[in-house]
C-alpha cells in the first residue's frame, strides 16, 4: 500500500501550525475514497469511536479542504505517517458493505484496472454515497395553458429550452427531472429557466413506490417440466445442493423454457437457504419479466437504473436485512447485499448493456461469475445467442454448456424468409420499405385478428440527409456524425449530442437545393405502414415515444390486450417479450448494424436477427419471420435465418482468430477525449510509446493511437489505443500494470481505461 501520498495528511501541514500535536490514537483506518488512485488513505479513528469502526463501514473523512464518503477497508494499530487527519464521522451503526463485497470490489479494481474505491463508488446506491439521505426528487411538467406559442418564442434562439419544453408537452405528464435530462443530454439549467419564466412546474415530491414492486403477471406453473429442462435442472441443482457452485452457460433457444429452469433452481436454492441474484438487460426489465418472479417468489427486491435513489436505498436495505432473498434487477443488482447467495443467473448474457460504460467499466458477467465463485453458488449464463466470450469459454471447459435446443410449444424454429430487396421492384424513391413478401404475410396476419412486430434498428425518420450535388451529408455541428430527420419534430437530431437543428433549405456544404433523406427509420416506417395498412392499429415503440416507463408500460399492456396490431420499433421490441399472437415478424433492414466498423458487428446481427425472430410464434400459434436485407449471402444473416447458432460461432471465431480479436485474445482500450486536438494527441502518442516500450518483451501488441471512429463528439477531440493481448492472466496483468503506470506519467490528459471492450466508437 503507497501510504507516502496521502494528500488527507500532506494538507494539513500546511494549515495546522502552533498547537502541538494531539497524542495519537492508537488506531487508524484504512478508507477507500472514490479517486482514481491505487491506494487507500490513512485516517486516525477518535477514541470514542474506536469500538464501532470496523471494516465495511461508511466514513466521512476530511479530503483536501472537502470531506468526502468513504468506505473502512482495513484497520491498523500503527501508523508509519507523520500526521495523519481524523475521521470526521461514522456514518453506520453496522457494516454496510460486507466482506465479501469488500473482496469482490478489490477484485474489480484489480480486473478493471481502476481503484478499490472507484470500484465501491459503482456498487453502493447512490443514497449511501452521500451524509444524510434524501428521499426527494424533482419531477418536472408543462405549466397549464403553456403550448405552440411559448414554442415559437424559443424555436430560434433558444434550441435548449426548446427542446425541453417541446418534450415536455409530448409528454404530457409527469416526469422525474433527472431522468428527463438524461434523455435529451440537457443540464437542469434549462429547466430552471423555464420554470423562472413560469412555463414549466417543479416540484419536489416524496419518492412514490416503484411500479415493478408490485407488478405480478400470473405464470402458471407448468405442470411438468420438460425432458429438457430436466436435464439442465439436474446439472445445476447438484452443485447447488453440494455447496460447490460453478458456472454454466444455459444456451437454450428462444422460447426453450430457461426462464422455467431459473423459476426452478431458485426454488430449490430458497429451500437450502440461500439466496438469488437475477440479471437482465434493463430493456427487459418489464412488469412481465418481474411478474414471473414475483408471482412465485415471496419478496422479490428489484432494482433497475430508473429507480429513485431512495427507492433504491429500501431495496438494498430489504436485501440486506434479508426480508427479500431473490432480487431481480439490471447489470447494478449484481451487487445487492445478499447473504448465502446460492445461485446467480445472467439472462442473455451476450447483451452489451451489461458492460458499464462508465469507470469502473466492469462486465456484469465476468462479475457475477467471480461473485458466485466466491459464494460457492452456482452461477447461470442464459442466452439464446451466447456471446462468442461464453462460447468459447464452454468449448475450453471453464463453463459447463447446458442446451435445450427445441421450443416448448412444439412447433419448432419458426421459419425464417431472407428476401432480398435488391431483387424487389423499385419505387420513384428507390428500393421500396417493403418486401411483396411481407406485406403480403402481414396482410394475413391482420386478416386472421393476429400481430405483427416490425423491427428497425434506427430512430427518426431517415438517417441520413444528403446532397446529391456534392454527395456530402448534413452533419453536425460539434459531433463527427451525420444528422437523422425526425418528421414529427421536423428537426434534424444528432443521435450522439441530441443537439437539434431545423432542416436547412440547401446543402450546408455547396449551398445547391435538393437534399435528400436517405434510409428510413422507425418513425418512417411506421409512417408508411400506415398507408399500406390504414385499418390497422399501430404503436411505434423507441426511446423518442417512450420517454417514461409508464409509457412502455402502456404500450405493452395494451399490445398484451390486442388493443394493437403492429408494434413497430427499435431495440427495445427486440428482447424479452412473450405475445403469444404475435405470428409475423418483419426485419426491415437486417444489414443496418452490420456494416459498422466493430468486429462485432457480425456477432450483433446475428443475435439481433435471432432475438427479433424469438418474438413470433411463442404461443399456440405457429410464427413466421421475414428478413429483408441486401446481403443475404452474409453469413450472419445466412445462419441466424437458418437457426445455426454453432455454425455461425465456428465461422466467426475463425475470422477473429485470423486478427487476434476476442475471444481468441483480449482487448484494452484506453481513450482520450479533450476539446484540445493537440492535448489529445500529445497524451496518446505519450502512453502509445510509453507503452511499446514497456510491451517490447511480451506478447501484447499496441495498436494505435489512432482517432476514434467518432472523432469528435460534442466538440471534444477523441483517439484511441489498443492493446491485443493473449488468453494469458500472466500477459494480461502485465499489461494492466503498464497500462496503469503509464496512463499515470501521460502529460495532463488522463486516458479512460476499459478492459474487455464492448464497444469501440
Ligand atoms: P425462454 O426463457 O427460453 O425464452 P420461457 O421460459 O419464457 O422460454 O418459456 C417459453 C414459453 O413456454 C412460456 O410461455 C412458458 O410459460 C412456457 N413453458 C415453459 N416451460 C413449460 C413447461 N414445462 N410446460 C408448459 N409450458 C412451458
Ligand atoms: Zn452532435
Amino acid at each position: 500500500m503507497a501510504r507516502a501520498s496521502n494528500p488527507g495528511a500532506r494538507e494539513l501541514t500546511l494549515f495546522e501550525v502552533g498547537p502541538a500535536p494531539k497524542p495519537r490514537a492508537a488506531l487508524y483506518a484504512e478508507v477507500a475514497l472514490n479517486r482514481p488512485v491505487d491506494t487507500q488513505f490513512t485516517y486516525s479513528v477518535p477514541a470514542e469511536l474506536a469500538a464501532r469502526v470496523v471494516p465495511g463501514v461508511r466514513v466521512a473523512v476530511p479530503f483536501g479542504a472537502e470531506r468526502e464518503v468513504g468506505v473502512v477497508t482495513a484497520l491498523a494499530r500503527e501508523c508509519e505517517l507523520a500526521r495523519v487527519r481524523e475521521i470526521a464521522a461514522l456514518l453506520d451503526d453496522e457494516p454496510m458493505v460486507s466482506a465479501e463485497l469488500l473482496a469482490l470490489t478489490r477484485w474489480i479494481g484489480r480486473r478493471y484496472a481502476c481503484s478499490w474505491g472507484e470500484a465501491l463508488h459503482a456498487v453502493l446506491p447512490a443514497a449511501l454515497k452521500r451524509e444524510r439521505e434524501t428521499a426527494k426528487v424533482v419531477v418536472a411538467s408543462i405549466a397549464p395553458g403553456i403550448g405552440a406559442t411559448e414554442l415559437a418564442e424559443l424555436e430560434e434562439a433558444q434550441p435548449k429550452q426548446h427542446r425541453m419544453l417541446r418534450t415536455l408537452i409530448d409528454i404530457g405528464g409527469r416526469i422525474e427531472l433527472r431522468d428527463l435530462c438524461r434523455q435529451l443530454n440537457l443540464s437542469d439549467s434549462a429547466a430552471r429557466t423555464l420554470h423562472k419564466r413560469g412555463w414549466i412546474r417543479l416540484e419536489k415530491v416524496e419518492a412514490d413506490a416503484d411500479e415493478l414492486e408490485t407488478s405480478r403477471t400470473a405464470r402458471p406453473r407448468p405442470e411438468r417440466l420438460h425432458e429438457s429442462q430436466v436435464a439442465a435442472l439436474e446439472r445445476l441443482r447438484e452443485p447447488l445442493e453440494r455447496g460447490t457452485g460453478g458456472a454454466f452457460l444455459l444456451h437454450g433457444v428462444t422460447g426453450s423454457g430457461k426462464t422455467e429452469v431459473y423459476l426452478a433452481l431458485i426454488e430449490r436454492a430458497l429451500e437450502l437457504g440461500r439466496g438469488a441474484i437475477v440479471l437482465v438487460p434493463e430493456i427487459a426489465l418489464t412488469p412481465q419479466t418481474v411478474g414471473w418472479f414475483r408471482a412465485r417468489f415471496e419478496n422479490v427486491a428489484v432494482l433497475h437504473s430508473r429507480m429513485t435513489d431512495a427507492q433504491r436505498l429500501r431495496m438494498w436495505k430489504r436485501v440486506q436485512r434479508g426480508e427479500a432473498r431473490v432480487v431481480v434487477g439490471a447489470r447494478s443488482a449484481l451487487f445487492a447485499p445478499m447473504d448465502k447467495l446460492g445461485v446467480i443467473v445472467v439472462d442473455e448474457e451476450h447483451e452489451p448493456s451489461f458492460k458499464q460504460g462508465s469507470t469502473p467499466r466492469y462486465h456484469a458477467r465476468d462479475v457475477a461469475i467471480e461473485r458466485a465463485r466466491s459464494a460457492n453458488a452456482v452461477c447461470v449464463l442464459g442466452s439464446a445467442t451466447p456471446s462468442l466470450e461464453s462460447w468459447s469459454a464452454a468449448r475450453a471447459g471453464a463453463l459447463v454448456r447446458l442446451s435445450m435446443p427445441k421450443r416448448i410449444s412444439g412447433h419448432g424454429a419458426p421459419p425464417v424468409e431472407i428476401v432480398d430487396v435488391r431483387s424487389e421492384p423499385t419505387g420513384a424513391q428507390g428500393h421500396k420499405l417493403f418486401s411483396r413478401r411481407l406485406l403480403l404475410l402481414l396482410a394475413e396476419t391482420l386478416e386472421r385478428g393476429e400481430q405483427a412486430i416490425l423491427f428497425q434498428n434506427r430512430r427518426g425518420f431517415a438517417p441520413v440527409l444528403w446532397c446529391p450535388g456534392c454527395k456530402e451529408t448534413v452533419r453536425c455541428r460539434r459531433c463527427d456524425v451525420a444528422l437523422a430527420w425526425h418528421q414529427r419534430i421536423s428537426r434534424l437530431v444528432c443521435h450522439s449530442c441530441c443537439d437539434e437543428v431545423p432542416a436547412p433549405k440547401s446543402c450546408p456544404t455547396c449551398t445547391r437545393p435538393g437534399l435528400r433523406f436517405i434510409g428510413a427509420g422507425s418513425e418512417r416506417i411506421e409512417l408508411e405502414i400506415a398507408k399500406v395498412a390504414p385499418t390497422a392499429r399501430i404503436r411505434r415503440m423507441d426511446s423518442d415515444t417512450m420517454r417514461r416507463r409508464e409509457d412502455y408500460e402502456e404500450t405493452l399492456g395494451a399490445f398484451g390486450r390486442g388493443e394493437i396490431d403492429v408494434l413497430v420499433g427499435t431495440q427495445m421490441i427486440a428482447k424479452g417479450l412473450d405475445f403469444p399472437r404475435v405470428t409475423l415478424v418483419g426485419i426491415i433492414s437486417a444489414d443496418s448494424a452490420l456494416h459498422l466498423p466493430d468486429f462485432r458487428a457480425a456477432e450483433r446481427t446475428f443475435q439481433l436477427i435471432s432475438q427479433v425472430a424469438g418474438r413470433a410464434g411463442r404461443g399456440e400459434l405457429p410464427g413466421r419471420i421475414v428478413v429483408q436485407t441486401m446481403s443475404p449471402q452474409h453469413p450472419a444473416i445466412r445462419l441466424a435465418a437458418a437457426h445455426d447458432y454453432d455454425g455461425f460461432a465456428l465461422h466467426e471465431a475463425e475470422l477473429r482468430a485470423e486478427l487476434a480479436y476476442p475471444p481468441h485474445g483480449r482487448l484494452v482500450r484506453l481513450l482520450w477525449e479533450d476539446a484540445s486536438e493537440k492535448l489529445v494527441v500529445d497524451s496518446s502518442v505519450a502512453v502509445g510509446d510509453a507503452l511499446r516500450e514497456k510491451l517490447l518483451d511480451s506478447a501484447a501488441v499496441v495498436l494505435g493511437p489512432a482517432p476514434a471512429p467518432i472523432a469528435i463528439a460534442r466538440d471534444r477531440h477523441r483517439r484511441h489505443l489498443l492493446v491485443k493481448i493473449p488468453l494469458d492472466d500472466a500477459q494480461m496483468q502485465l499489461v494492466l500494470d503498464a497500462v496503469r503506470s503509464s496512463a499515470d506519467a501521460a502529460p495532463k490528459l488522463r486516458a479512460v481505461i476499459d478492459v474487455d471492450p464492448v464497444s469501440l466508437f
